[in-house]
């Protein structure tokens, strides 16, 4: 296979990850990261689910009139009115899209519906036939908890679907059950049955921790489109990183022959602007958008980088909007110490007074305030000051 295929970028924080406990955003702020997730080059936002409450059918009207690139899209169940909210809130925008939830799952049909296949079949060509009705061109067909359902219905589903009209099919893995290999199955088999005029979603949950992994896997069987949170907020343990994504195609675009059309270098920005506005605690080692993703305080690694960045670091931070950092602490090694004095201006390091300096900080409760270059200085000039006046020499193991 040589030729690059181009992978969109579905966003989905605003509905699937805002829906979840402690993620709440006032229209003003769903604005905000809508125009945010536009300028950082996502192809698709979905609003909301412009029936579930005024508040979403609001945020709705509203991201539809400033957006100019990204698509919008509605969240509807097979419902009649939830496609009508989408049509009225939606109705500024030229050519909006629609995402029909309907369920693919026996567990889903039997016990959270209570109907049988038969009415789920009908309720969703009716929805279909709905949604043309009222306008929409771009019908996606969302199959709920896709991962769990048997591939007969789904195919009966998908078949109903494309004869009426649907465009896409989303294959979520709603409860985040799936292995990537299974997955990548999943999607296979579907992307054989619908052939290449219908695009395929992947939208995968974190409850094992692998929705990321899910969606790469759905992308390497041929999915063309993955739906994705900022930061991975959404219901439970989250949905699939947007952030991780657009790291992993950069990184492995070769080898997975996918482009994007991603502003990499925003990324940064885009997340802060939801965690702040979410008060969301970003944890320190997530990936990409972590305080600590890209800083190294062991020595032997700082040791490594500064001779070459590569021995650690196969990433740029930058590329992301970050910055990579070496933290002085209780781990570091002396050549960190060395490389900012000389930064700060002291010429001749004494490797006498380095060392104890380096001793000094080894046993500091709180040595991380030794980051800030003035102290770090100061502490130097006060130990070589008493090293001279108490005429011991403290020479200590010069070993990194
Ligand atoms: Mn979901």
């Amino acid at each position: 296979m040589n030729f690059i295929k181009h992978v969109g970028i579905f966003d989905t924080t605003l509905r699937d990850g805002e829906q979840a406990p402690g993620y709440s955003l006032t229209t003003e702020q769903k604005v905000g990261l809508a125009e945010a997730a536009e300028r950082l080059g996502v192809n698709t936002i979905e609003t909301g689910f412009p029936a579930s409450s005024p508040k979403d059918f609001e945020a709705t009207r509203q991201i539809c009139n400033v957006l100019s690139r990204a698509i919008p899209c509605g969240f509807a169940r097979t419902v009649i009115a939830d496609i009508d909210a989408c049509a009225q809130s939606m109705a500024s925008f030229a050519n909006p899209k629609i995402q029909l939830a309907s369920v693919g799952s026996d567990i889903h049909i039997k016990y959270k519906r209570g109907i049988t296949r038969q009415q789920v079949l009908q309720e969703t060509v009716d929805a279909i036939d709905h949604a043309k009705r009222v306008g929409f061109k771009d019908i996606s067909l969302l199959l709920e908890d896709a991962t769990r359902s048997d591939f007969l219905f789904m195919e009966q589903l998908i078949g109903a679907g494309i004869e009426h009209g649907i465009t896409a099919i989303v294959v979520p893995d709603t409860v985040g059950y799936c292995l990537p290999g299974e997955y990548y199955a999943l999607v296979k088999d579907l992307r054989d049955f619908v052939g290449e005029d219908i695009r395929i979603s992947a939208h995968c949950h974190n409850d094992l921790g692998l929705a990321v992994a899910n969606s790469i896997a759905g992308i390497e069987a041929g999915a063309d489109e993955v739906q994705a949170t900022l930061c991975g907020i959404g219901e439970r343990a989250g949905n699939a990183s947007m952030e991780e994504i657009v790291a992993i195609l950069c990184y492995k675009g070769e080898r997975l022959h996918c482009t994007h059309d991603i502003v990499q270098h925003r990324l940064h920005e885009t997340c802060s602007l939801l965690a702040n506005y979410l008060n969301l605690n970003i944890p320190l080692h997530k990936p990409i958008v972590g305080r600590n993703a890209f800083s190294t305080e062991a020595g032997m690694h700082q040791q490594g980088i500064m001779k070459y960045r590569f021995t650690y670091e196969f990433m740029r931070a930058a590329d992301f909007g970050a910055e990579s950092r070496m933290i002085i602490g209780r781990h570091s090694g002396r050549n960190i110490l060395r490389q900012r004095l000389a930064r700060a201006g002291i010429r001749e390091i004494d490797y006498r007074v380095l060392d104890r300096v380096y001793t000094a900080i080894m046993s500091d409760e709180q040595a991380e305030k030794y980051n800030d270059p003035n102290l770090l200085v100061e502490q130097y000039k006060l130990l070589e000051l008493n090293g001279i006046s108490s005429g011991v020499d403290h020479v200590g193991s010069n070993l990194n």
